[in-house]
């Protein structure tokens, strides 16, 4: 069971506070939108689920474990970032198998994995090429593989498609759409995008300034925002 929950969970830079005691219940195969103005502390909170960033207080729970002190291989997370970060030298294949070899998995099972992970993101064709000779769009899906090779029992994204140009951020919504069906994980996904998150989520959550302001479904959230804040945010009619 792959649930997340946040108790009090802080986080300071110092003296300065830039998350404040929030808390939060991520249902497990849940899809969860982090969404929120630049700065209000979206990558700092998913960086912690990561294990990424030391959390100051409070504490994270992955399924039935306390994690906060387990470093980020211990958890069973995947991340996905906004730069794909994929290894130049290495073929698509490559670099989707990397971490399963340094895990010391026999290249039988890699393959394996590999295929599969290929045939869900539609990879197949490009399994021989080189980061250098793929599309943005192409070298995100490479990306969001190597994560799914792994089978997390949680996904973290943190604006995986704010490279892209608007119509490939389109098809690769739904791309995200249907990876989050078929491999029935758990995700929590950072977009400073609303329409992106409204479209995407079973349920949003809206920070500001370290706090979350509301959590809800679309439809909630922009029917009924709790704030002038959110319903500024997410465009809802006043
Ligand atoms: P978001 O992802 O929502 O844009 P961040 O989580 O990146 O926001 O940042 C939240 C706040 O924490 C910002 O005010 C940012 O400047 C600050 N911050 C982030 N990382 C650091 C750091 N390593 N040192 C000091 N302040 C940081
Ligand atoms: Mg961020």
């Amino acid at each position: 069971m792959a649930t997340v929950s946040l108790k009090n969970l802080v986080k300071k830079y110092g003296q300065l506070e830039v998350v404040h005691s929030i808390g939060l219940d991520v249902n497990d195969r849940e899809f969860i939108a982090l969404v929120g103005p630049s700065g209000c502390g979206k990558s700092t909170t998913l960086r912690m689920i990561a294990g990424l960033e030391d959390i100051t207080s409070g504490e994270i729970r992955i399924g039935d474990r306390v994690v906060n002190d387990l470093p980020p291989r211990q958890r069973n997370i995947s991340m996905v970032f906004q730069s794909y970060a994929l290894y130049p030298h290495m073929t698509v294949a490559e670099n989707m198998g990397f971490s399963l070899k340094i895990a010391g998995r026999t290249q039988p099972e890699i393959d394996a994995a590999v295929a599969e992970a290929a045939r869900i993101l539609s990879l197949g064709e490009l399994l021989d090429r080189r980061p250098s000779q793929l599309s943005g769009g192409q070298r995100q899906r490479v990306a969001m593989g190597r994560a799914i090779v792994r089978k997390p029992d949680v996904f973290l994204f943190d604006e995986p498609l704010s490279n892209l140009d608007a119509k490939l951020r389109m098809q690769m919504r739904t791309e995200i759409k249907k990876l989050h069906a078929q491999v029935q994980s758990t995700v929590i996904y950072v977009t400073h995008d609303q329409v992106e998150a409204m479209t995407l989520a079973d349920r949003i959550v809206i920070m500001r300034d370290g706090h979350i302001e509301q959590v809800g479904t679309p439809d909630e959230v922009f029917r009924r925002p709790a704030t002038h804040f959110v319903a500024g945010f997410i465009g809802s009619p006043t």
